[in-house]
């Protein structure tokens, strides 16, 4: 039996430990990274991606 019944994984953003919410991230931030980084080839996306405030559609 392992210690965790649910292990979550390490974003693969930051190398955090993902949130149930946002799985396998860390956060939405980190969602939105890694989607750019998907978008554009793999390029780094320096400071927040630029359509951040989208993130807030999912709040109410
Ligand atoms: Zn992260």
């Amino acid at each position: 039996m392992a210690a965790d019944p649910r292990p979550l994984p390490r974003c693969p953003v930051c190398r955090r430990r993902a949130s149930e919410e946002s799985r396998p991230f860390c956060s939405p931030r980190c969602a939105q990274v890694d989607l750019g980084r998907w978008l554009t080839g793999g390029y780094a996306i320096p400071g927040e991606p630029e359509d951040a405030h989208r993130i807030d559609e999912d709040d109410a």
